[in-house]
């Protein structure tokens, strides 16, 4: 993906023209639409996949207010389908190749090609890696990090999930329901997921290996073992189990957002002020992207304060007239 000065590509189709172009749809990007088309903006979403996110592969939301407990994917239908009364969600539109053609933003995607004077970043995050032996050569063959999505294939087998955090507890707790035997591994001697979760782990039969760290995931064509050692007494034990559940936080898709010249913290995450306008005029970033606390109340307010921020700068309203 690369940003360059007015370089038309004539190959493909006229573009379309919109005043903005929000490239992603998870729930900062669903908001953003919404927001700008109802105050009046010509927009469109541009979504690599299916609306939705990471929140698809949540198993459980309890914190999104109005929704005491609804699956993630049931939160993001209905957020996918309230946006599309507003917006067109273009799917299967990965954005390639942005470039700037005088005032507007070209971008050129798998399919097409669009105009707009307003980008809204909403690209998310993925999920981080160990970045040991064995995790790349065994992904999808015992290793995984969506328990949501694997989880199934596991029942009544032996499985660790890495990690302290929400994820992780979560996922622990998702997977032993579905009656996996479940260990938890963590790098330090103390959870940083929330209180609530931590008590539902030590109500369960979990065991909570602390000070651990993953070194090694065994196995020619599937996962047989793995070999951990306890940071605080150097000692290294395999473990012989049939699952890894990586859940080790996230990273930003900040690609698209560096190439064009975003300002970006030093964890990749896009530097956004108080309205989600980063250091290019015209360019917004909201939700994961743009770091803070990934929660969706969070990447909602996001998507929302963009749309209006973005509407105030292209339109120049009485009260945010500037002198
Ligand atoms: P997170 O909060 O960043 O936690 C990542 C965990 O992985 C931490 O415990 C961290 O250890 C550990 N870790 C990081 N790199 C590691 C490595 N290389 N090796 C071993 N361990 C490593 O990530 P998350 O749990 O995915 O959550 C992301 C965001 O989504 C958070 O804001 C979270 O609150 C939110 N979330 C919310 C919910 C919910 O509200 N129900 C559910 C899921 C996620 P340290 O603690 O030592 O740093």
């Amino acid at each position: 993906m690369t940003m360059t000065d007015d370089s038309s590509d004539q190959s493909t189709p006229n573009p379309q023209e919109y005043e903005v172009v929000i490239i992603g749809a998870g729930p900062a990007g669903l908001a953003a639409g919404i927001y700008a088309r109802r105050a009046g903006l010509n927009c469109v979403i541009l979504e690599k996949g299916v609306p939705g996110g990471q929140v698809l592969t949540s198993p459980i939301i309890e914190n999104y207010p109005g929704f005491a407990e609804i699956p993630g994917m049931k939160l993001m239908d209905l957020m996918a389908d309230h946006a599309k009364r507003y917006v067109e969600i273009m799917e299967g539109e990965d954005v390639a190749r942005v470039v700037r053609a005088g005032d507007r933003f070209e971008l050129t995607t798998t399919t097409g090609r669009y105009l707009a004077r307003a980008l809204i970043l909403a690209t998310g995050s993925y999920h981080r890696k160990l970045g040991v032996k064995g995790e790349e050569k065994l992904a999808g063959r015992g290793v995984s990090y969506c328990a949501t999505c694997d989880g199934f294939f596991y029942k009544g087998r032996k499985v660790i999930v890495v990690g302290g955090g929400n994820t992780a507890l979560t996922d622990a707790l998702y997977l032993h329901s579905l009656g996996c035997e479940v260990s938890l591994v963590h790098r330090r001697d103390s959870f940083r997921a929330d209180m609530h979760l931590q008590e539902s782990v030590s109500q369960r039969d979990m065991s909570v290996m602390w000070n651990t760290v993953l070194e090694e995931i065994i196995g020619d064509d599937e996962v047989t073992s793995v070999s951990l050692k306890n940071v605080e007494t150097g000692a290294s034990t395999v473990l012989p189990l049939n699952g890894v559940f990586v859940a080790v936080g996230e990273v930003p898709s900040s690609q698209l957002a560096s190439e064009i010249g975003v300002e970006m913290d030093s964890g990749g995450f896009v530097k956004v002020d108080m309205n989600f306008r980063t250091n290019i005029p015209f360019v917004y970033a909201a939700g994961d992207l743009s770091g803070g606390i990934r929660q969706v109340v969070a990447a909602v307010h996001g998507g929302a304060a963009s749309a209006l921020s973005c509407f105030e700068d292209l339109m120049n309203p009485y009260y945010s007239r500037r002198v």
